[in-house]
This record gives C-alpha cells, sequence and structure tokens, in this order.
C-alpha cells in the first residue's frame, strides 16, 4: 500500500516513521501527480490555517477533494479541521470531508496542550487504551449520527470514523502504538465501504 502525508508542514516524518514500522510505504506528498499515486492520504497536524494556504497556493484544493471522493483521507489534529464541514473558533474553510463542527484550539494554548491515556474501540478488535496526544487541539463539537464513534473524552469524540475516512484530534504517531495506522491501512485497502466492519 501506498500512503501519502501532506507534507506542506506540521508534523509529516513520525507517520513515515510508524507507517516504515509497519512494512507500509509512506510518501511525501506535496504535489497532485504524487496525490494521484497513493491508496490513502493522512493530512497531519500542525497548523490548519497555514496549511490551507499552502494548499492554496499550491494548487491542491480541487486534487485533494477529488481524491477523498475515491479514496481513504485520514486528518490529525489540525488535518481534522481541514476535513471537517464547519470550523470555528475562527470561522475557517474546510472540505468536508467529513460531517462534523469542529472547534479550534478547544483546550487551550499550546502550555495546556496534555497527554490522556483513554480507551479506543476499532471495530473488530477489542477495546485498548492509548497514550493520546493532544496539541493545541480541536474538539468535534457535532458529528453525524452516522459517523462512527471511535474514542471520547469529555463525551466529544476524539476519533471518528466517517465512510471510508477517518479523523482524530489528537496525535496517534507521536505515542508507540500503531493499532490507529493499521486500521487506516484496512480503510484504505477496503473494496467497499460496505465491506468495513
Ligand atoms: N491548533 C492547530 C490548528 O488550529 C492544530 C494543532 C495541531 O495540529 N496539533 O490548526
Amino acid at each position: 500500500m501506498r500512503i501519502g502525508i501532506l507534507a506542506l508542514q506540521g508534523a509529516v516524518t513520525p507517520h513515515l516513521r510508524l507507517l516504515e514500522r509497519l512494512g507500509e510505504a509512506g510518501v511525501p506528498v506535496r504535489r497532485a501527480d504524487e496525490l494521484a499515486a497513493c491508496d490513502g492520504l493522512i493530512m497531519p497536524g500542525g497548523e490548519s490555517s497555514t496549511m490551507l494556504n499552502l494548499i492554496h497556493h499550491y494548487g491542491l484544493w480541487q486534487p485533494l477533494a477529488d481524491f477523498a471522493q475515491a479514496r481513504s483521507v485520514w486528518g490529525v489534529c489540525a488535518g481534522s479541521i481541514l476535513m471537517a464541514s464547519t470550523v470555528t473558533h475562527p470561522t475557517q474553510e474546510s472540505f468536508g470531508m467529513i460531517e462534523a463542527t469542529l472547534r479550534r484550539n478547544a483546550y487551550g494554548r499550546q502550555n495546556e496542550s496534555f497527554i490522556a491515556c483513554l480507551p479506543l474501540r476499532l471495530p473488530g478488535q477489542p477495546p485498548f487504551d492509548q497514550e493520546c496526544v493532544f496539541i493545541r487541539a480541536p474538539r468535534v463539537e457535532r458529528w453525524s449520527p452516522k459517523a462512527l464513534v471511535l474514542g471520547e473524552y469529555d463525551a466529544h469524540p476524539i476519533a471518528l470514523r466517517a465512510g471510508r475516512h477517518l479523523l482524530t484530534t489528537f496525535h496517534p504517531e507521536l505515542g508507540s502504538d500503531t493499532r490507529l495506522h493499521e486500521y487506516f491501512l484496512t480503510l484504505c485497502g477496503a473494496q467497499a465501504i460496505e465491506a468495513l466492519a
């Protein structure tokens, strides 16, 4: 499987290392032709407003929107903000790949960032605790009842799957657990949405 990591800004390398541990090819994506060669895409954590500017600067808005129609995208933190249908505090343009409202920086500033050990429930697996790193994280304020909540903090989803797409408001790539990356690989490899558990 060839998994692209949008490499305009943010935490790209930890995803590449983690995919390497799983024996999968992670490739940095900066151009539309690089994107087209991928089976799935991770939009990493970083700063969503900066990423948005760079996406427009490099002409990647339409290629990314088209990619998400056919293949799986996983947004991590800033990437999850880009995937949302509505963004608040402040409002910001977003792709609407997942039907959800995300509030930016909902847990405070950089020095209020935190790590919490939280239970995740991935389809077909027993629940397990994961070390979740929240860095100026957004909060999912509203989400589609059709979406699958894979984990929560304070009654808000921190991991959400909708159709072939995934979002996490924390940074799994900064921990050592590979299970979310493995789960994303199953989404990327699924032939049809219905085939997903
Ligand atoms: N606060 C950042 C934003 O709004 C996201 C932070 C992160 O990705 N760790 O884009």
